[in-house]
């Protein structure tokens, strides 16, 4: 990066960043909750690692990572003390060995194969790993996660590995212009997080229900989304 490209993108960040933070608050209040209730994961894929780390310390405590490779080369330059690294992209076993131990959190499980593997190498390495499942909420061919006429008897099986707990649900609705829609789907998928918390299942809490993102946040929040996932809302569009 130039020195110039670097101050355009931090002075990007922090306009945006305040801004966002004003959206969360408005949005949040809306459906009877503070911006405190809402926690802002920060999407870095493409952003360089100074940026990240400027992000983090201008107060973002969430970073989530899309590809294994990208979040490898990054990890080392990272500020680390209080940041909690989530995997939100695709996730193939074999890679899974590189992550565990780094990550909080993997939000797109996905299938119980992948739910093994993270379970297996947990166990390994002596940690728990924080699982959310990805609902394709739209039933989009072609697209990552578990249907929901599948959801419930999906988490019933994946709840039995030792060491991953499921600790919420995850979705990226079909790409809508129509507000309306993309409501619809955020209440479907509330819903299920609320018949699921009903079950009380072992090894199952709904704490997170990670939906929204640079387009569609503050309609996530307003149908009960708890964690927003922003990437170029707050860094600028990706090249
Ligand atoms: C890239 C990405 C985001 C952020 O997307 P933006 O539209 O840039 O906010 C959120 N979630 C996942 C899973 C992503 O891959």
């Amino acid at each position: 990066m130039t020195e110039n490209s670097f101050t355009d993108r931090i002075k990007t960040f922090d306009e945006n960043y305040k801004r966002i933070l004003e959206q969360i608050s408005a949005s949040a209040e809306k459906s009877g909750r503070r911006c405190e209730d809402i926690k802002l994961l920060a999407a870095t894929k493409t952003v360089p690692a100074e940026i990240i780390n400027h992000a983090i310390d201008s107060g973002i405590s969430c970073v989530g990572e899309n590809r294994v490779q990208e979040f490898m080369d990054k990890y080392e330059s990272l500020n680390r003390e209080n940041t909690d690294f989530h995997f939100i992209g695709r996730l193939q076993t074999n890679k899974v060995k590189y992550i565990i131990g780094k990550i909080s959190t993997v939000e797109s499980l996905d299938s119980i194969k992948l739910a093994k593997e993270i379970s297996r190498i947990s166990e390994r390495e002596n940690v728990v790993t924080e699982v959310l499942v990805e609902v394709n909420i739209g039933s989009e061919e072609n697209k990552g996660g578990i249907i929901p006429e599948k959801l419930f008897d999906f988490i019933d099986e994946a709840r039995l590995f030792p060491s991953i707990h499921v600790n919420g649900l995850m979705a990226i609705p079909p790409v809508s212009e129509d507000s309306g829609k993309l409501s619809a789907y955020f209440n479907r998928m509330k819903q299920y997080y609320i018949d699921i918390e009903a079950k009380k299942l072992d090894n199952v809490n709904m704490n997170v229900l990670s939906m929204g993102m640079s387009d569609d946040f503050q309609i996530a929040i307003e149908h009960g989304s708890n964690m927003i996932r922003l990437g170029s809302a707050l860094f600028g569009r990706r090249n």
